[in-house]
């Protein structure tokens, strides 16, 4: 009798311990995160992170990141996409034309993850380094068969919700062929409308729009040392006052530009910039411990390689196939609660559909 008591006993432990064992397992997959920080670093391939990390002597912080696939990024009209149509599959989860902003190959417009985001009561914001009407920013925000009208995609800005959007392009606000006065309405609708970063980083404000260039913000020593980094800092700053969470997508925009010119000084110089406020993205991650960031690029620019280099110097040898973007597969970086998600080779669609997974965001038909 007592051997089977014993026996039972022992059953009955073991049963205890599996269980709680594996409802434990389960938890640590359900973790969704609160908020997610999106950073793309456009025309940032394999061999831009290789040599930002050869000059800064073999460590960026993107090595921070555990989890890491490949983006394939073709878009519906060409094996080679541009920013439009890369964004906008990673923005909507679906491919398009090139050119496209955030519709479809008929023009009907898709719904973006910052609208979803919006939808389902999260604070919302862009920081870049390009103008916030560029086509990387758009994707988020804006929907247009072209890329190339400025001031139509102000309109949808303005329209957007956002808490915060830092950037270039103040002119397709108030400089316009229809003469509207968007920065009026900007204020209007509660924003403090920024046209310094002293502004912005001396602002208490909920709601800020950093117009701060006139068109391109210019590159980092010709007057634009510590823009996305303080941009950013204080998107975060803003967006956390939202206690039910946040979207913000960060760009490294011009790493592109200096791919189209194959400068190499360029493309380290903004890559190193970009994986800084990837620093500044994982470091408030780690506090605040229900943060997913991901740090990916819309395609690659140059057709870079690195033909030499040395991590103690810092010199590296880089040589280029193209002025224009390329077809090969692109890194994406995950740290965070649903990270492990962005193991392995996927398009880049499924970027969007792994976010929307993530933030467990009901979504009934993709548009
Ligand atoms: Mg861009
Ligand atoms: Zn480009």
């Amino acid at each position: 009798m007592k051997t089977k008591i014993f026996a039972f006993g022992l059953f009955f432990l073991i049963a205890v311990l599996s269980f709680s064992g594996c409802t434990q397992q389960e938890k640590a997959v359900e973790k969704k995160p609160k908020n997610i920080i999106l950073l793309i670093g456009d025309g940032m391939g394999l061999a831009q992170v290789h040599a930002a990390m050869t000059v800064n002597h073999n460590r960026l912080n993107m090595e921070r990141c555990p989890f890491i696939g490949l983006s394939k990024t073709w878009s519906a009209s060409d094996y080679v996409t541009d920013s439009g149509a890369g964004g906008t599959a990673i923005a909507t989860g679906s491919k398009t034309r090139n050119g496209s902003v955030s519709v479809d190959t008929a023009g009907k417009p898709l719904k973006t993850i910052l609208e979803y985001s919006e939808e389902n009561g999260l604070a919302t914001g862009l920081t870049v380094t390009c103008e916030v009407t560029h086509a990387t920013p758009a994707v988020f925000t804006a929907h247009n068969i072209s890329r190339n009208d400025h001031e139509g995609i102000a309109v949808d800005i303005l329209k957007s919700g956002m808490d915060v959007f830092i950037g270039g392009g103040r002119d397709y606000f108030n400089n316009r062929k229809d003469s509207a006065d968007l920065v009026k309405d900007l204020r209007d609708a509660g924003y403090e409308v920024c046209i310094t970063l002293d502004q912005v980083k001396a602002s208490g404000s909920a709601k800020i729009a950093g117009l701060l260039y006139e068109k391109k913000p210019p590159r980092i020593h010709e007057g634009r040392e510590g823009l996305l980094e303080s941009a950013t800092l204080k998107a975060l700053e803003i967006l956390s006052l939202n206690t039910d969470g946040f979207f913000l997508m960060v760009e490294g925009s011009q790493i592109d530009w200096g791919g189209h010119d194959n400068d190499q000084e360029y493309i380290v110089e903004e890559t190193l910039e970009f994986d800084r406020v990837v620093g500044i993205a994982l470091d408030f991650a780690e506090k605040n411990g229900e943060t997913l960031v991901i740090v990916t690029a819309d395609h690659e620019t140059g057709g870079m390689t690195i033909n030499n280099g040395n991590y103690e110097t810092g010199e590296v040898e880089t040589a280029f196939t193209s002025g224009d973007h390329t077809g090969v597969m692109v890194p994406v970086f995950a740290y965070g609660p649903g990270a492990g998600m962005f193991s392995g080779i996927y398009e880049n669609t499924a970027i969007f559909d792994k976010m929307i997974q993530a933030f467990g965001f009901e979504i009934f038909n993709k548009q």
